[in-house]
């Protein structure tokens, strides 16, 4: 037997089945009309969003990384949650945009920015957070044509890195941002140059549960951000501190401690330097604040044996849920949480193999697990579905197609 991962809290049992938003797994399905099915949850959002407002300093911003979960839904529903959004292409800014956003909210981070997205941008009135010198300069030769001032931060990549951070995406050579040493001077150039200063944005890492890897990389990022300013000679409007926060999927894994990085955030931010005093401060977060809130619902299409292995087939798999297949930056492939929708509660009985429908030996989305025992025709449900799942798994793989999304 394999454990499966931690279950987010939140989730109900009604009638014997698992109730997201206070409505049965099985009630959404026929609502929808379709399995595969991806259910985001209102409540889990505005309680995600509440806690975190709740353990931060109210000086400190939150915006969401669409690429997490690009749903035009929940971009819609998170524009009344958030600060501020940050994009990684123009297809997200035109998201942004049908959803009503002000541009002014809205910062574009992204190593290659294309002249068609860097125009898109500028012309609505987006902050660029420039990834190079060659950005930068195209940057102001768009802005000189189309006769507005780009507002432009710079990306730093800086020197360190989060320590336990499941994506490094900063420290040593990276094709994110610019390295620290040579920002100030960008940072003139690009004042000089006409564009209207924004500040810095200075993300170290993703997806980590240690609060102390958290709070050394936020102090060090405020250490950063008043040298680079001080050197620039200029003060921050803005500063993006990154984010980070990850959230537990695996057996073991426990929830990050937001309550201390709060505290030391509080703390770390009463006494800045004169240089950021009057700096806009924010986090960027995308996993933390949709990730738990989302289920990926797929309904058991066979059951079969094979030497004495009982397989539940569904219709859905890894072209909807990469991640949980263990096959998007995995070594070790471990099970997500995980369980029978429609049988939710029950004791569990028998060890199972949940699979999904692509000829592939990849396409498995719990191994060993010990289950309720389901049959043709019940639900099976992967939690931790509501970040890195419908957009980021191939979806066109096979020809089943993308799965069906739900905000309730
Ligand atoms: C991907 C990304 C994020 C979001 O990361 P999460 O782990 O989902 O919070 C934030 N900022 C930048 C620059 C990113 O590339």
């Amino acid at each position: 037997m394999k454990p499966v991962g931690p279950i987010p809290p939140g989730f109900a049992v009604l009638d014997g089945e698992l109730a997201i938003g206070g409505r049965k797994a099985s009630e959404l399905v026929a609502e929808a009309g379709t399995t595969p099915l991806f259910v985001y949850s209102r409540a889990m959002l505005d309680s995600r969003v509440a806690e975190l407002r709740a353990a931060l300093p109210a000086r400190i911003g939150v915006n969401y990384a669409v690429k997490a979960n690009p749903h035009p839904a929940v971009i819609a529903y998170m524009a009344g949650l958030v600060d501020g959004f940050d994009i990684a292409s123009a297809g997200e800014l035109a998201l942004c945009r049908e959803a009503g956003i002000d541009p002014a909210r809205i910062s574009f981070a992204g190593p290659g920015k294309s002249d068609a997205e860097l125009e898109a941008a500028i012309a609505a009135g987006v902050t660029l957070n420039c990834e190079s010198e060659g950005e930068g300069a195209r940057a102001l030769a768009i802005g000189a044509r189309i006769g507005r001032a780009p507002r432009i931060a710079v990306r730093v990549n800086p020197s360190f890195v989060m320590t336990g951070s499941g994506m490094k995406m900063g420290g040593g050579a990276k094709q994110f941002g610019v390295d620290a040493e040579r920002v100030p001077a960008l940072a003139r150039e690009l004042i000089a140059g006409g564009a209207e200063w924004r500040g810095l944005h200075i993300f170290t890492g993703s997806q980590t549960l240690s609060a102390d890897a958290i709070i050394e990389a936020q102090a060090n990022v405020l250490k950063l951000a008043a040298e680079l300013a001080d050197a620039i000679g200029a003060p921050l409007p803005k500063l993006n501190m990154g984010g980070g926060l990850g959230i537990p999927y695996f057996p073991g894994d426990t929830p990050v401690d937001l309550a201390r990085i709060g505290a030391a955030l509080t703390e770390r931010t009463r006494d800045l330097p004169p240089v950021l005093s009057q700096t806009e401060l924010c986090m960027e977060l995308g996993r933390y604040l949709v990730g738990e809130a989302g289920v990926y619902l797929a309904r058991v299409i066979d059951r079969k044996e094979s030497h004495g292995v009982t397989f539940l087939v569904t219709d859905g798999g890894l072209h909807h849920q990469l991640a949980a297949s263990g096959n998007f930056g995995t070594v070790v492939r471990r099970n997500y949480p995980s369980a029978i929708a429609t049988r939710y509660g029950a004791e569990p009985t028998e060890e199972v193999n949940i699979v999904g429908c692509l000829c592939t030996p990849l396409d498995r989305l719990a191994d060993n697990a010990f289950m309720p025992r389901a049959d043709v025709g019940d639900l099976v449900a992967v939690f931790c579905a509501g970040a890195y799942g419908a957009t980021a798994s191939p979806s066109a793989f096979l020809g089943h197609g993308p799965a069906a999304e739900m905000l309730v």
